[in-house]
């Protein structure tokens, strides 16, 4: 069973929001604040997904989410943005949050993405691939197996998002591939948010990778159209 932790200050959007989960079939937990959603991650390090609100008393849900990220880089994590500003959303999305819903939202939206989270972190990978333990490109090493990446043997760690696009990247060697497949490809056919969601994960691999993130190598951009994988 999917475990989740809700975090939201205001009593009842979170008692709505957790209800709602129990009764689709979710283990929830419940926080008020980011500093008790560490307290409970740390004696629960087994939770699936956390669903954080940004506007928070105490520290706020950007500063839970790198955090969490910290102890965790394969939970899932699913910000809830009270503003409809673009910012706002990529910031989550740097710090390491995996999608995010925009207040005030519907309980199907919401349970809607939950679902598609919790099946694409559950995904495994295709049989075809799973014959072949490790892909190799130049330098890096995909472990197919582990589900890690390795540069010169040094593991680089990752989210699940990001080691899925490095699997497509490594299945497709100098391809232009666009948002769209990409999105398709990691998020799945059903995701309803937007096509941003791809750029601030690149953004975060080339962080992570490039020698030199402004001035990437091999993750290439591919102008109007996406990315090229050029290990
Ligand atoms: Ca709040």
């Amino acid at each position: 069973m999917c475990k989740i932790l809700v975090c939201e200050d205001e009593l009842s959007i979170r008692s709505f929001v957790v209800l709602n989960l129990r009764r689709a079939g979710y283990e929830v937990l419940e926080a008020g604040s980011g500093e008790e959603v560490l307290r409970l991650f740390a004696a629960h390090p087994d939770i699936d997904i956390a669903l954080l609100d940004v506007m928070l008393p105490g520290i706020d849900g950007f500063e839970t989410c790198r955090r969490l990220r910290r102890q965790n880089a394969t939970m899932g994590i699913i910000m809830l943005t009270a503003r409809t500003q673009e910012a706002e959303k990529v910031n989550g999305l740097k710090m390491g949050a995996d999608d995010y819903v925009t207040k005030p939202f519907g309980i199907a939206e919401l349970l809607a993405r939950v679902a598609a989270l919790a099946r694409r972190l559950s995904s495994k990978p295709d049989t075809s691939v799973n014959l072949l333990e490790q892909l190799q490109s130049g330098q890096f090493t995909l472990n197919l197996r582990q589900r890690q990446l390795c540069r010169d043997g040094v593991p680089v760690e990752l989210t699940q998002m990001e080691y899925q696009i490095m699997e497509f990247f490594f299945q497709n060697p100098g391809k232009p591939l666009s948002r769209a497949e990409i999105l398709r490809q990691v998020w799945g056919d059903d995701y309803i948010g937007d096509e941003k969601v791809v750029d601030v994960n690149i953004h975060r691999l080339r962080m992570k990778i490039e020698d030199n993130s402004s001035q990437p190598r091999y993750i290439g951009t591919v102008w109007g159209m996406g990315y090229q994988w050029n290990g």
